[in-house]
């Protein structure tokens, strides 16, 4: 599994994350349930993508919220 820096896993995580919300409040105005299925599946694999690569570098363990310069874990800087 290549690494991913956590600071642009959080990047990405965001820009699939506004077009997938866009689509579900769309897809519920238009009473359409392709569109907010589609809104809805893309925020679940930003989910996934998120859980999986946002991690601390040094000890591997998930960053869960925290978006700070530290991993609340082992306490070392998350991004170089
Ligand atoms: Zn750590």
């Amino acid at each position: 599994m290549r690494y991913i820096p956590p600071k642009k896993v959080r990047v990405i995580f965001l820009i699939a994350l506004l077009p997938a919300l866009l689509l579900t409040v769309i897809g519920g105005n238009i009473q359409s349930k392709p569109v907010m299925f589609t809104g809805i599946g893309i925020a679940l694999l930003a989910l996934i993508f998120y859980r999986i690569w946002y991690r601390c570098p040094h000890c591997g363990r998930f960053l869960d919220r925290s978006w700070g310069e530290y991993c609340p874990h082992c306490g070392k800087r998350v991004n170089q």
